[in-house]
């Protein structure tokens, strides 16, 4: 069983120095516990923040621990009667090829059946996974679109982004990416029907400008992936009581001393449009997910919603992989593929 896991916590990136690779024989699952091959794993932008020494809404992942990850898998030997051999399941695999999960922590690492009749592996990690949650939940619970509203979303051609923006289509809202280059941009306007993208990346004046553009009458709803700048050019076009949905800052993650300042420099805004933030934590919602989970199945099959996934090969390339997300060097769902399904 090969297996990543931390060896020291990084300041800033983390390389591969600040992870150990270790191989140990694969053990039979005992009485109640289940053994699972990973087959595809979910990188992701909060794994970052696992790696640090704080309090959060989870506990850092420890030293010398496997690297927590979610992710789909195989059940290849069970002795607990609600999984068999065969089975699809998803789950808190981590970065490893098995997971022998003892019956106490199946639990605790979420493992659930799912069906690939449903979506595939991929978008099970995507739509129909964690990010699709949180854009569902988020967009609809938080931001309480109304049609004919405008709502912005960045990192848009990312998981959470692109759920984001073709729901707020589905739900009849104007819908309007920031995303990081003309390709992603393009992607989100001409495949996934956003009616605008704006590249951040296109100069200095770029956000501003493309909001003043596409955004005639402010920013209705914000789903804030990214905080920092891009967080304050939108707070300076909010509508009268918009609503901004704080679901990650990820131009923030490796930075040693997180927003220096404190706090966007625009945040009076939401004291003149009576408007209002708020933080959404996407395991807050997990007894809702079944009902999210068949709505976003059901556009997937009538066509109404695409998904895009970027997939890697091999658990060695972990460091690297995981680093593409913070550069912008993943286009659709980040996936590291173990196995094939
Ligand atoms: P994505 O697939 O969106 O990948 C991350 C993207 O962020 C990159 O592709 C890049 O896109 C963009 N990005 C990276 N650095 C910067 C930067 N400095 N400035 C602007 N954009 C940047 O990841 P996810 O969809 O998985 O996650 C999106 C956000 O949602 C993250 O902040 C994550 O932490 C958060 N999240 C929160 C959850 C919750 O429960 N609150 C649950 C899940 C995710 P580009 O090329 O466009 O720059």
């Amino acid at each position: 069983n090969h297996q990543v896991r931390l060896a020291k916590r990084p300041e800033t990136t983390a390389t591969r120095e600040h992870w150990n690779f270790t191989t140990e024989p694969v053990a039979d699952p005992s009485d109640g516990g289940v053994l699972v091959q990973t087959l595809s794993l979910s990188l992701d932008p909060a794994m970052r923040g696992w790696l640090n020494d704080a309090k959060s809404y989870i506990p850092p992942v420890a030293i010398g621990e496997v690297m927590r990850a979610g992710g789909v898998g195989r059940v290849l030997a069970s002795k607990n009667p609600a999984f068999a051999v065969g089975d699809t399941v998803y789950g808190t695999l981590g970065v490893q090829e098995y997971a022998l999960l003892p019956q106490e922590a199946i639990q605790r690492a979420g493992l659930v059946k799912i069906d690939l009749g449903m979506g595939t592996v991929g978008q099970w990690l995507n739509v129909l996974g964690m990010p699709g949650m949180t854009g569902y939940f988020g967009l609809l619970d938080i931001g309480q679109p109304q049609p004919g509203q405008t709502v912005v979303v960045s990192a848009a051609a990312g998981a959470v982004g692109q759920t984001v923006g073709q729901l707020a289509k589905i739900k009849g809202c104007r819908a309007v990416g920031i995303a990081g280059g003309q390709a992603k941009c393009d992607w989100v306007v001409r495949e996934l029907g956003f009616d605008a993208c704006i590249d951040y990346k296109a100069g200095p004046g770029a956000v501003r400008e493309g909001l003043k553009q596409h955004c005639p009458k402010g920013v209705d709803v914000y789903f804030d992936n990214v905080g920092g700048e891009i967080l304050d050019h939108v707070l300076a076009k909010l509508a009268r009581k918009a609503r901004v949905i704080v679901c990650g800052a990820i131009s923030q993650y490796n930075n040693a001393n997180s927003m220096p300042g404190a706090g966007p420099r625009n945040y009076l805004s939401l004291l003149v449009n009576r408007a209002r933030m708020e933080g959404m934590v996407v395991f807050d919602y997990a007894d809702r997910f079944p009902q999210a989970i068949a709505e976003l199945a059901g556009y997937l099959k009538d066509g109404r919603m695409q998904s895009k996934e970027d997939v890697v090969q091999g658990l060695d390339s972990f460091p690297e992989t995981l680093n593409k997300l913070f550069a912008g060097g993943n286009f659709g769902k980040l996936v590291l593929q173990v196995a094939a399904a």
